[in-house]
């Protein structure tokens, strides 16, 4: 039998996911940035991360800069065989 893994929801669909399948977020001032370890997190699931309608839901909620924060979930979402350009891996643990 498999240890149960962490299982967390996704913000944005409400759905449960374990948690190393989900982009992990946090709220810093007026901003949204990767989790760095310090404050608040939250998880986006990856489905939502590409879904254009859910963005803009998390835009409007947390006010944020649509272009930015799509760069931010590109940066973090894991490199898709669909797109030839591998993403630099930040090392970003969790
Ligand atoms: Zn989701």
């Amino acid at each position: 039998m498999q240890k149960s893994q962490p299982i967390r929801m996704c913000i944005a669909c409400r759905s449960r996911h374990p948690q190393h399948t989900l982009i992990r977020l946090k709220q810093e001032g007026n901003d949204v940035i990767a989790y760095n370890g310090t404050g608040r997190s939250f998880y986006v699931c990856e489905k939502c991360s590409k879904n254009e309608k859910k963005v803009k839901g998390l835009v409007k909620r947390f006010r944020l800069d649509q272009e930015r924060f799509v760069k931010l979930l590109m940066e973090m979402t894991p490199p898709v065989s669909s797109c030839g350009v591998p993403h630099l891996n930040e090392g970003v643990n969790i």
